[in-house]
């Protein structure tokens, strides 16, 4: 099933009279995105089981995820009807939800950390890859001095994924890379997760031992794609210094 879902694959034809809808009920507040069920179930194959065969979900075209932020779902929706994420072409009130001028980037990559875990909790492969890049483009590569991600998000990130998942070994080597001995000293009083604090030190040791010594050329975005075949990160654009 996962194979369909390929960057070739037609999009659905969303235009066409008489399109089905279906409803998505996110957060405690049941709040309502009402969203084409062929875009939903072509991007995701947790909506495509959700809502087809003899489920309740697929009889009533609604599926209810309580436990879901709905600004995050909201980044979702959007996604998938404009093919990219966010940014200062978009509302006001939606593009300050997900990104402030004034913070750092701490707000961007909490938005993006939050957007990945979705990703990766409803498969949809694609937009997780994007929300990858623009991350590593927001914290590594960004020409503005980026804070590293908040303990708060790492806390998130490491609650909610397998620890070998990109975006965990992503915030490690972020943290081994850029975190200077200042930096952690202002961390003192941190909550990191134990299982990060462990591959953070792991991998200092490495290096201590005569290891790699961080070399940029190490660090690529590629990296944390997970890929699901050779094939598939063959043809990845983004293979090396992307
Ligand atoms: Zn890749």
């Amino acid at each position: 099933m996962e194979s369909k879902i390929t960057q070739h694959s037609a999009k659905p034809r969303i235009s066409a009279k008489n399109a089905s809808i279906a409803t998505v009920l996110v957060g405690p507040q049941k709040d309502r995105f009402h969203i084409h069920k062929d875009l939903l179930t072509h991007y995701s194959p947790f909506f495509r089981a959700a809502l087809s065969g003899n489920f309740k979900e697929a009889e009533e075209h609604t599926v209810t995820l309580p436990e879901e932020c709905p600004k995050t779902f909201e980044y979702f929706v959007h996604w998938l009807y404009n093919q990219r994420l966010p940014d200062e072409d978009d509302a006001t009130e939606f593009h300050e939800q997900w990104s402030s001028p004034t913070d750092d980037g701490e707000m961007k990559t909490g938005s993006l950390i939050h957007l990945y875990v979705l990703c990766d909790k409803y498969s949809i492969p694609q937009l997780k890859i994007a929300a990858t890049n623009e991350l590593f483009d927001h914290v590594h590569r960004s020409t503005e001095p980026t804070n590293l991600p908040e303990p708060e998000h790492v806390e998130f990130a490491f609650s909610q994924l397998d620890e070998k998942s990109g975006l965990c070994r992503f915030l490690v080597d972020m943290y081994c890379f850029w975190g200077d001995m200042e930096q952690w000293d202002a961390l003192r009083d941190a909550e990191f997760p134990k299982p990060f604090l462990f591959k953070v030190l792991s991998q200092y040791s490495t290096v201590a031992c005569g290891g790699p010594q961080y070399p940029e050329a190490g660090i690529f975005v590629c990296k944390y794609h997970e890929h699901k075949t050779g094939r598939e990160q063959h043809d990845c654009s983004r293979t090396s210094w992307g």
